[in-house]
């Protein structure tokens, strides 16, 4: 039995060890690349479902290692939400986002919307107004062209802190987007009360429509839901034409997905974006 005890714990002991050093390395790492700004800003086009014109990006980020592969958020995200570095790494993608956007919206031929994505911790960060209206007035760009996208999570807990939070934002003109929308576990209560621009349909309910397993009748509840409250309304991961052609159906404003256009880095954007406007 003492053996057995033993080799439970040699089995199990390294696992863990492997486990802790790697996120100890792995802070250490997101640290040093904080320093040395190493992240990437990429831009997925959204469009006008009706018009299929592009009405806006979203900016989506990517740690760069120096090897040169790219960390998928949902990699680097949790950890740097725990240990705070967010905060810095979404001033950096404020600022490039912000540089970036006049040569994608040169690109589209009109002013694009600019959706940023913001976590809990960013939301409740005491300096967030002040960093974005400078990186706004930096680069020029007038708040009403700017969206902050957050999850029901961020509000959750505090609503009263959080629509403080976002009467700040609203205050200089900049949009509220509630991304994610129809997973949380808030109920819809909390839309009489907290003033939003947009809900961004979560894209496991698009996922759901054209399958043989999944039911459209969400997806179409959520947009009419969201209809009915006077908000735009965005599907996002629309991956293929059924589903472009059922949210059309039910009204969806705007739609996003690989179907339309993925995330790309600047450069290539704005050849995507000179390519659509001559189309
Ligand atoms: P999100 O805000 O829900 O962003 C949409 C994610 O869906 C992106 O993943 C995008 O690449 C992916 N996507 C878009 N179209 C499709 C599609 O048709 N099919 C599928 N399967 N996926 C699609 P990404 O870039 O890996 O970002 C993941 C998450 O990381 C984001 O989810 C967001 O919550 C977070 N994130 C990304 N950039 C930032 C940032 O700058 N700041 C913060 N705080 N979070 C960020
Ligand atoms: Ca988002
Ligand atoms: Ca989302
Ligand atoms: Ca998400």
């Amino acid at each position: 039995a003492k053996d057995q005890g033993r080799n439970t714990v040699q089995i199990y002991t390294p696992s863990m060890e492997i486990d802790s050093s790697n996120r100890f390395v792995l802070e250490s790492e997101l640290r040093e690349a904080c320093l040395r700004k190493e992240f990437l800003v990429m831009y997925q086009p959204v469009f006008d479902s009706g018009s299929g014109e592009i009405t806006g990006v979203e900016a989506l980020v990517r740690w760069r290692r120096r090897d040169g592969t790219l960390v998928a958020p949902n990699d680097f995200i949790p950890l740097a939400e725990e240990t705070g570095l967010i905060v810095e790494i979404g001033e950096f993608v404020f600022r490039t986002a912000c540089r970036d956007w006049k040569h994608l919206s040169r690109a589209a031929g009109r002013p694009l919307r600019l959706a940023i994505n913001l976590s809990p911790r960013q939301f409740r960060d005491e300096h967030l107004t002040a960093m974005i209206l400078q990186a706004l007035r930096e680069n020029d760009v007038d708040p009403h062209y700017l969206e902050v996208e957050v999850t029901e999570g961020a509000l959750i807990g505090d609503w009263d802190g959080a629509a403080e939070v976002l009467s700040r934002l609203r205050e200089p003109g900049i949009h509220i987007a509630i991304d994610d929308f129809g997973i949380g576990y808030s109920g819809f209560a909390y839309l009489r009360h907290i003033a939003v621009d947009r809900l961004k349909i979560d894209r496991s309910f698009v996922g759901d429509i054209g399958h043989d397993i999944g039911n459209p009748a969400l997806a179409g509840a959520l947009i009419a839901l969201a209809r009915g409250l006077h908000i735009s309304v965005t599907a996002e991961g629309v991956e293929n034409e059924n589903q472009l052609a059922f949210l059309q159906d039910q009204g969806c404003h705007e739609v996003q997905g690989f179907y339309l256009g993925r995330p790309m880095p600047v450069d290539e954007s704005v050849s995507f974006f000179e390519k659509e406007r001559h189309a």
